[in-house]
């Protein structure tokens, strides 16, 4: 899995997932330019650990709902630190409740930041990754998208909505060397689930064959390995990080 050389694009990544997968690529060789909504703290702190590891890394507030903000994403990566290899579309929220008492804005703004942010970052990266013949996209999608849940009817909509995206991206662009893959994680430890009560992690807990949560950098390890050359021939798939709970 070895990215030096490459830079990377991630959304989202001043903390959860977001912040592993970043911790894993910069590891990994990678140079990180990564987006957050508005906490400059936790952006820091992303940054302060991936110093650390002697990655060079640059943080740019901004949501992926604004096409503006993709775009000074975008061009940081390509014009500061000399171009762009990887995408990940991470940056993901919830508004959950049952369907019938769901306000349209939830459903809204669940659908516009995780489904059609993703969009604007994948469009943004299509012409720096065409120009250079090779790519990789890697979209956060979730289990849920595939087996549907009570109280998210939105974000089931939107994770599933990112399938059918992430394989017609990958029949748009498989001929100029760009793949596109979707992660679906299972239940992962983080601000995302910390609300979750503990009967109902309890008994998510005995739905998980590995017999354990998963944690942000066991989804990071995956994320790597389909952004790494070694995944060249794989397109179009999505991968379950879930130790076995969707089966
Ligand atoms: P999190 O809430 O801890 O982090 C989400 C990140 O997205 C934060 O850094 C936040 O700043 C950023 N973000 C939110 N809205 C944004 C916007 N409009 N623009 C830019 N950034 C924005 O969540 P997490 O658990 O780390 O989840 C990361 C991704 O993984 C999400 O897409 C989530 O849906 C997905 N996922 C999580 C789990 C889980 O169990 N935690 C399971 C399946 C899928």
């Amino acid at each position: 899995m070895n990215l030096s050389g490459k830079v990377a694009v991630v959304t989202g990544g001043s903390r959860g997932i977001g912040r592993a997968i970043c911790l894993e690529l910069g590891r990994q060789g990678a140079k990180i330019v990564f987006s957050y909504a508005g906490n400059t703290a936790a952006a820091e702190e992303t940054l302060a650990a991936l110093r650390e590891l002697g990655v060079e890394a640059k943080a740019v507030q901004g949501s992926v709902t604004d096409a503006g903000a993709v775009k000074a994403l975008v061009d940081t990566a390509v014009k500061e630190l000399g171009g762009l290899d990887i995408l990940v579309n991470n940056a993901g929220i919830t508004r959950d409740g049952l369907a019938m008492a769901m306000k349209e804005d939830d459903f809204d703004a669940v659908i516009d930041t995780n489904l059609k942010g993703a969009f604007l970052c994948a469009k943004a990266v299509m012409r720096p990754m065409m120009k250079t013949r090779r790519g990789r996209i890697i979209n956060l999608s979730s289990v849920v998208a595939l087996r549907g849940n009570p109280g998210q009817a939105n974000y089931c909509a939107s994770k599933a909505g990112l399938i059918g995206m992430t394989k017609s991206l990958a029949k748009e662009l498989g001929s100029r060397g760009i793949t596109v893959n979707a992660v679906a994680p299972g239940y992962i430890e983080t601000d995302m689930t910390a609300a979750m009560s503990e009967a109902a992690r309890e008994a998510m807990l005995g739905t998980i064959p590995a017999g354990r949560p998963g944690t942000p950098e066991d989804v990071a390890k995956a994320v790597a390995f389909l952004a790494s050359d070694d995944a060249a021939y794989i397109t179009g798939q999505v991968l379950q990080v879930d130790g076995g709970m969707a089966m």
